[in-house]
């Protein structure tokens, strides 16, 4: 038997005071605990020799291949330092296409050739390993004959203890590629990418600074969850098979009063994020800000921003520690987007930028604008690049979850466009009204420093925007909660380095013409500005005028994934990330049915589960209850009394019988077009059949459920109701 909605809130009501405890008890400053469980630039100093410590920075540095000699050093300091901390177990951790995190656990433990226990770990150890590939989806790209996946380690993100009860294991990032090579992960194409926009960038950072060597992404996400207790969430089994609700009546009390966001905390959730902030602080994950968001039981985290690749790791881990810390408070952690329909969806904002090694901002206006025509550029080819690559930015963030906030009405749209603000707006009409003499350049300068103050402007204004500029970084409002930032920021950086390159070359080409560098770069500029007006909008992204507009303008708006996905595999898009190193051809067609995949995949899980909570749940309970009308209704009649006394019963049999045979129906159409969809070979016509035949079928079901809550007996309906999952805490 499964447990049932009344089970579950006996279960709540008496849950003892050490639920609510806490688990960690930190001592001292967070600035005495940061870190402690990562093998980090203060570890490595003091467990390397200089050389060896030095040979490692510097191949981080260069990305450079390390010997095998330093690698075995590497390893042994990591394995005494591990060991030190209490690791028994190493593995190599890794984010392949599926969206999950993966590893693989080894002991250090080995017996030698004597047969003798000792503890192992070498340079061959940690610089690869070979998990069974075969489990993680490649899209095609291996056959059997070569179906093993290798791991190699990423030295540029640390490597580090994570604590899973009493057991400590070591766990070292890395990617996933073939026997040949080729990426079946998240890391290699986001690495690539990175590397691509350094090159592009470096040579137009070094017209304006010289002393810059290094040119680093970087990102700070904003993580939004939900949290259930876990009876709850066990007594739901579309919660616990498929992360969200299929069917559900709002709660009377919704997000109407909003009352929650910023509200505070309660207590036991206030335990669960205590917690969470203080093993993330061990991993050296900088958190910073927890607040309710506008869901009932919505909340957010963000943490200090990070290098792309580290902050992108530490994304990752923290979805597995909420996970675990969750648990150990009765709670879960919902990622899902949308897990309850009618309240407000989940996200995870994507805080981009560029910055050099000499600490500057290239995203920020800086203390002196009117000396930062740096600052013009690389903003206005950010604009240019999202301008010439929209579908494929779209295409970024297409998944069955994400289609609940970017397809629905909700924040924010499929339509992909740039909220610049006010201040940039105002500039970017002067300089496409001015010339673009060298005098000129001076005039636009000074324009930009009597910016008033760019994050005031721009920090607070226009929610409604899915790539807003907000001060000093690009914001990525599309990004969906439970998704890896990879996909989204490998997209970005490689339209950023394709568009900075086509830059570069045209402002090159004027010089050679004896234009003077900085009226060349103005007049390229302002070239940019012109072209790419239609993807700037600063009005509300929600409305149904922006829809029309954007329509005209000739901006995409894919509603729905396998629609988006297609982005990835138009020609063009195959030659930009060719041309720029970050995917080969084979690789971003196999990525791309993987998220194909995925797609059908996810909605099949959905699609059955559904079927089954209607079967076992929905239409028991509602038979049952009508049985009880019935023969209300009888007995009634027997003692006497007429129809007009008998109303209710009789129209409430009929509401419930109306719903019973619809659903019914329903479920058989269902039915048949996942049958058709199964047998379908191609992906994309599979996909597009549960988008377009079976999803639709699903939310008539779940009209008909909702009715059906509404209408039957409180104590026949054994689902845990909405009201109950968002305000019993
Ligand atoms: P919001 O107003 O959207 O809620 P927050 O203040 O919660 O924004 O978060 C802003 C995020 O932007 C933080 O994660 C922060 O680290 C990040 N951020 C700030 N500066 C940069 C930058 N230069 N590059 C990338 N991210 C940045
Ligand atoms: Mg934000």
């Amino acid at each position: 038997m499964s447990i049932s909605r009344f089970n579950a809130i006996d279960t709540i009501l008496n849950r003892h005071e050490t639920d609510m405890a806490y688990f960690e008890t930190p001592t001292g400053l967070v600035s005495d605990y940061f870190g402690v469980n990562v093998f980090n630039d203060e570890s490595m100093q003091q467990y390397l020799t200089e050389d060896a410590y030095l040979s490692v920075k510097a191949a981080i540095q260069s990305g450079a291949k390390l010997s095998r000699e330093v690698a075995d050093l590497v390893a042994s300091a990591m394995k005494t330092w591990a060991m030190e901390h209490g690791a028994s177990h190493y593995a190599h951790w890794f984010q392949p296409w599926t969206g999950k995190t993966a590893e693989k656990h080894d002991s250090f433990f080995t017996l030698n050739h004597q047969g003798k226990a000792i503890e192992e770990f070498g340079g061959k150890e940690l610089a690869q390993q070979e998990p069974d590939g075969s489990s993680f989806p490649g899209g095609g790209l291996r056959s059997t004959f070569e179906a093993r996946g290798y791991t190699a380690w990423d030295p540029s993100s640390p490597a580090f203890i994570f604590e899973v009860g009493e057991g400590k294991t070591l766990c070292i990032p890395t990617i996933l590629v073939t026997y040949s090579g080729e990426a079946m992960d998240f890391k290699l194409p986001l690495l690539k990418s990175q590397t691509a926009l350094e090159d592009a960038s470096l040579p137009i950072v070094n017209w304006f600074d010289k002393e810059a060597t290094r040119v680093i992404v970087t990102l700070g996400w904003e993580q939004e969850y939900f949290l259930i207790d876990e009876a709850l969430f066990n007594a739901r089994p579309d919660l616990l098979l498929t992360g969200r609700t299929l069917i559900g009546k709002l709660a009377t009390k919704g997000q109407q009063l909003e009352d929650h966001y910023f509200g505070s905390i309660p207590e036991r959730v206030f335990g669960f994020m205590r917690d969470l902030e203080i093993e993330c602080h061990k991993l050296g994950i900088p958190v910073r800000t927890r607040h309710n968001e506008v869901g009932p039981a919505q909340y957010e985290l963000a943490p200090m921003f990070e290098e792309v690749n580290v902050a992108i790791d530490h994304n990752r881990l923290l979805m597995d520690l909420m996970d675990r810390i969750a648990r150990r408070h009765h709670l879960r952690v919902l990622l899902h987007e949308k897990p309850f329909a009618g309240v407000n969806c989940s996200g995870k904002h994507n805080n981009w930028s560029v910055a050099t090694n000499t600490g500057k901002n290239l995203l920020s206006p800086g203390e002196h604008p009117g000396k930062n025509l740096r600052f013009l550029t690389f903003f206005v080819n950010t604009v240019m690049a999202v301008y010439q690559h929209s579908d494929l930015v779209r295409a970024s963030v297409a998944a069955a979850s994400n289609d609940h906030r970017l397809g629905a009405n909700e924040a924010p749209p499929a339509i992909v466009s740039v909220f610049i603000g006010t201040v940039m707006t105002n500039i970017f009409r002067q300089i496409e009204k001015g010339e673009t003499t060298k005098e000129d350049v001076k005039v636009v300068l000074d324009l930009l420093s009597k910016i008033p103050d760019l994050e005031m402007d721009n920090t607070d204004r226009n929610r409604t925007s899915p790539f807003a500029f907000t001060g000093n970084k690009f914001e990525v409002r599309m990004v969906g909660s439970q998704q890896n930032c990879s996909g989204p920021m490998t997209v970005l950086n490689t339209i950023m380095a394709a568009q900075l390159n086509a830059f570069r070359k045209e402002v090159d080409s004027h010089v050679s013409e004896g234009k003077e560098r900085d009226a060349a770069i103005l007049t390229v500029l302002k070239d940019y500005i012109t072209q790419s007006k239609s993807i700037l909008f600063e009005g509300d992204n929600y409305s149904e005028a922006w829809e029309k507009e954007a329509a005209k303008r000739n901006l995409g708006n894919f509603k729905t994934t396998p629609e988006a996905l297609g982005a990835y595999v138009l020609p063009e898009t195959i030659r930009l990330f060719e041309t720029e190193g970050v995917f080969t051809e084979k690789e971003i067609k196999a990525f791309y049915e993987v998220q194909l995949h995925k797609y059908h995949t996810t909605l099949e899980i959905e699609s059955s589960t559904l079927e089954e909570l209607c079967m076992n749940f929905v239409l028991p309970a509602a038979m049952d209850y009508q049985t009880r009308l019935a023969s209300n209704k009888v007995q009634m009649k027997e003692a006497g009394f007429d129809n007009k006394h008998v109303e209710f019963s009789t129209d409430t049999i009929k509401r419930i019988s109306k719903n019973i045979n619809a659903i019914h129906g329903l479920i058989e159409e269902m039915h048949k077009a996942r049958l058709q969809a199964h047998k379908e070979a191609d992906s994309l016509k599979a996909a597009l059949i549960y988008c377009h035949e079976v999803k639709p079928v699903m939310d008539q079901i779940r009209l008909h459920a909702d009715d059906l809550e509404l209408t039957v007996d409180d104590r026949d309906w054994a689902l845990v109701k909405y009201r109950e999952m968002m305000y019993i805490r």
